[in-house]
């Protein structure tokens, strides 16, 4: 495999994998697919001298056509398919006492992390597999069978907010070693290079739209993208499942904001759902701990190594720390969810058809052979 330092704040040198990209989409023999996580969005505008906050998802699909992906599909809808997954995973572990907390897998700095220094708890972590991974898993097998084209030929590259997220992609377990689930992982600052070496005017650019088939997401996919995300997408769904009612209410502001540690009660139904949220890896520590020490008691815990969550990505035009600018990135995110037809993962369409057409029953038996993975203790380096 390839070794890369796993730097949630980029600060350790980043493989770059721009040539090796450029190199696919100019094979004729290999159909390369790209994919955009939530967070590059309402970032990578920055690059361009755009606002911080400013929603490029138009213009980001219209840059990647003309660099040559022959398709483009959203994280964010891999993302719905992470809350089906883990949503489930969290009713499960409710409904016949499993272990608690459950905690979102999402983050490989932090799954990383908890697998150096916290190996005694390796219980705890959704078995899911990330957005990103997802994708690729679904591209080389969903999307392959679909269109005929063998997974050997495809090229899943991922435009991603960190180098943690290359790192992930390089995990021998997920994929083969001839069929990775994804090939190659670009950072939101490599896209925007390769975007000007092209002389692509990205200000200027009109809107495009993602490719049918996993394009579609609901606004739960979308704020993945922030602290506090994951958790609110899994528990709009979970809630409806375990309640059998409509939400009245989708957003759970309790669950918002920027505090490095937070806790929230959440009522679904007769049950108070505890919930705990530490963003920054000093943070993640300080609540890992305390679950060890049972001076936490909580049932679901999110936890992204960088500061705000993806928005903050050591991969993403820099914000030199600047918290106006996370929170506009962060405001972005809920406004697009707001924006939303759908808002809950369980409503997406192309979500529904992929469980009916190709998956079965959420949780399931082809679900968990390709949407799930396992973890072990690793070395500290
Ligand atoms: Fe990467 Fe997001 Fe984790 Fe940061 S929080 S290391 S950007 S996955």
């Amino acid at each position: 495999g390839q070794c890369v330092a796993v730097c949630p704040t980029g600060a350790i040198v980043e493989i770059d994998a721009t040539d090796k990209v450029f190199n696919a989409i100019k094979n004729p023999k290999k159909h390369v697919v790209v994919q955009v996580a939530p967070s590059i969005r309402v970032a990578i505008g920055e690059l361009f001298d755009m606002e911080a906050g400013e929603v490029t998802t138009g213009k980001l699909v219209t840059a990647l056509r003309k660099l040559g992906f022959d398709v483009v599909f959203d994280t964010d809808f891999s993302a719905d398919l992470t809350v089906m997954e883990e949503a489930s995973e969290l009713v499960d572990r409710i409904e016949n006492n499993k272990t608690l907390p459950i905690l979102t897998s999402c983050c490989p700095a932090w799954v990383r992390f908890i697998e150096m220094n916290y190996p005694d708890m390796l219980d705890i972590p959704s078995s899911c597999k990330s957005p990103q991974i997802m994708m690729g898993s679904m591209v080389k097998t969903y999307y392959a069978n679909k269109t005929g084209i063998p997974s050997k030929d495809i090229v899943m590259v991922s435009v991603m907010p960190c180098t943690a997220k290359k790192a992930e992609a390089a995990r021998s377990e997920l994929g083969t070693k001839d069929i990775r689930d994804v090939d190659y992982v670009l950072s939101t600052r490599e896209l925007g290079r390769m975007i000007k070496l092209y002389g692509i005017d990205f200000k200027g650019l009109e809107e495009g739209k993602f490719d049918k088939l996993m394009g579609e997401s609901s606004g739960a996919g979308t704020i993945f993208g922030t602290t506090g995300g994951v958790i609110e997408a899994a528990i709009r769904t979970a809630s409806e499942w375990l309640t059998g009612k409509e939400l009245e209410k989708i957003e759970f502001e309790e669950l918002r904001g920027l505090k490095g540690i937070r806790g929230a009660q959440v009522k679904i139904g007769d049950l108070n759902l505890k919930v705990g949220i530490a963003h920054g890896l000093g943070n993640a520590r300080k609540l890992l701990d305390g679950i060890r020490s049972k001076k936490y008691n909580f049932d679901a815990i999110e936890i992204m190594a960088c500061p705000g969550g993806c928005i903050g990505g050591g991969g993403q035009p820099y914000h030199h720390g600047h918290e106006e600018i996370l929170l506009k990135r962060q405001r972005a995110l809920y406004d697009i969810d707001k924006n939303k037809k759908f808002r809950k993962a369980h409503e997406n369409p192309m979500i529904k058809e992929i469980y009916e057409t190709y998956l079965g029953k959420p949780y399931g038996e082809r679900a968990h052979d390709l949407l799930h993975t396992s973890y072990s203790p690793r070395e500290k380096i």
